[in-house]
C-alpha cells in the first residue's frame, strides 16, 4: 500500500484506509496533498496573513484546504508570528520537536522514565520522534541522549547492557509507525507518582 507524505487532515492515515468515521473518506489523495502543497508553496515564499491565503490559493479554498492548515498549525510546521502564518524551515522544525513542549511528552522529557514505567516510556520517545519527522538515527540519538540525560538510565531497571542497545530494542516501534500518546500518559502517570 502506498504511503504518502502528508496524512489525511482528517484522521491522520498516510494511507487509503480512513477511519471509519473520517469526513475525507473517498477524497482523491492527489487532492489531500494538494490541499497541503497550496498552503505550503504560498507560504514557503513569505509569511502571509491567515486572511490572505483563500485568496492566493490557486483554485477553492475548502474545508480540506481549512483542515490541512489547522493540522500543520497543530503540528507546529506552521506558526503564527506578528499576525502572520510562517512555515518554520525543515531545520527548525526539527530542532523544535526534537523537545517536546506538550503533555504528556513534556513530563517524559523533562523529568525522564522510572522503574515502572520504562517500556511505556522508551515506546513514546521513539514514536514520538517518528512521527515528527526525524530518521531512525536521529531518532536513536535523541532517546539515547534523553536516557543519559533525564538521568532515567541511571535509575536503573534496564535488561540491556546500554542505552544504546535498550534503543535499539525498540526499532519495530519507529519501524511501525506506532501512535505514542496511550503510551506516554501511562508512562507520565507512573512518573508523576513518583518523581
Ligand atoms: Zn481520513
Amino acid at each position: 500500500m502506498p504511503r504518502f507524505d502528508y496524512p489525511c487532515p482528517g484522521c491522520r492515515t498516510t494511507n487509503s484506509l480512513h477511519d471509519a468515521d473520517c469526513r475525507f473518506e473517498g477524497t482523491q489523495w492527489p487532492t489531500v496533498e494538494k490541499a497541503y502543497v497550496d498552503i505550503v508553496s504560498l507560504l514557503s515564499v513569505a509569511p502571509r496573513a491567515e486572511g490572505s491565503l483563500p485568496e492566493l490559493v490557486h483554485g477553492e479554498w475548502d474545508n480540506l484546504h481549512k483542515a490541512a492548515l489547522d493540522y500543520l498549525k497543530r503540528q507546529q510546521r506552521v506558526v503564527v508570528e506578528d499576525g502572520e502564518l510562517r512555515l518554520l524551515t525543515a531545520a527548525e522544525y526539527k530542532e523544535l520537536v526534537s523537545e517536546p513542549t506538550r503533555e504528556p511528552m513534556r513530563t517524559l522529557y523533562r523529568k525522564g522514565s522510572v522503574p515502572g514505567c520504562h517500556d511505556n516510556a522508551v515506546f513514546a520517545m521513539v514514536a514520538w520522534y517518528e512521527m515528527v519527522g526525524l530518521s531512525w538515527a536521529e531518532t536513536k540519538e535523541h532517546v539515547v541522549e534523553w536516557l543519559r540525560e533525564s538521568g532515567a538510565w541511571d535509575r536503573g531497571g534496564f535488561e540491556e547492557a546500554s542505552p544504546e542497545q535498550l534503543v535499539e530494542s525498540k526499532r519495530h516501534v519507529y519501524e511501525a509507525g506506532y501512535g505514542w500518546k496511550e503510551k506516554a500518559q501511562a508512562a507520565k502517570r507512573v512518573i508523576d507518582r513518583s518523581v
